[in-house]
């Protein structure tokens, strides 16, 4: 069959969510390792960075009124005020659409209700839940981020308490992704998203 009558097999969409404290990013970090055709969805936030953080690698760190302009330009596929604390996060189109396009996959870490958004637009999205401990017991859950975030030391106990009330929301939500995945061991817990997305059915 001549090349341009092949179609090209189309990149998967995977969303990941999980309350703050849950290790997402440890996770994902090593993902990427083990499968480096995978490509990181880069979201806009108008938080500052934490130290360490570099912008257009871990977030385009943008001021409000850049990401309000692009909010009104259409640029986001969703974008949400995240904390109440008047902190928006987002994903723009470009960094989905031209991957999808390509036939690569991508992935997005981002909050309930941005999987939402995201998942209306691309009902073909694939949705993972990560719990730091328990799938079923959002008790036991909450203390370990509260034990996580703590020990990270990065945020005011002000931060800490608006990140614990959302996890606990978060939570409640969780039944609402098709796959979950307990992150109390990183090697297992990447072992068990890679089966997820390479999975035949996904
Ligand atoms: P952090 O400030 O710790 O980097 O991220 C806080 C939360 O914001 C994370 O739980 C993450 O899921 C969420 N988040 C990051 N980027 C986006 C985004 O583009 N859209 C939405 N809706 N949430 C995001």
């Amino acid at each position: 069959m001549p090349t341009t009558m092949m179609t090209q097999r189309a990149g998967k969409l995977i969303v990941i969510s999980g309350p703050s404290g849950a290790g997402k990013t440890t996770l994902l970090k090593r993902l990427f390792e083990d499968c480096p055709d995978l490509r990181a969805s880069v979201s806009a936030t108008t938080r500052a960075p934490r130290p360490g953080e570099v912008d257009g690698q871990d977030y385009y760190f943008l001021s409000r009124e850049e990401f309000e302009r692009r909010r009104e330009a259409g640029e986001f596929l969703e974008c949400f005020e995240v904390f109440s604390s008047g902190t928006w996060y987002g994903t723009l189109e470009s960094e989905v659409a031209p991957s999808l396009a390509g036939g690569k996959s991508i992935i997005l870490e981002i909050d309930v209700k941005g999987t939402m958004a995201i998942h209306q637009r691309y009902p073909d999205a694939v949705t993972i839940f990560v719990h730091p401990c328990s799938v079923t017991d959002p008790e036991q859950d909450l203390a370990e981020i509260e034990r996580r975030l703590r020990s990270r030391g990065t945020e005011s106990e002000e931060a800490i308490q608006s990140r614990l009330a959302v996890a606990r929301r978060e939570l409640t939500l969780s039944a609402t992704y098709q796959h979950q995945v307990i992150n109390d061991d990183v090697e297992r817990a990447v072992r068990q998203i890679r089966e997820i997305i390479c999975s035949p059915e996904v």
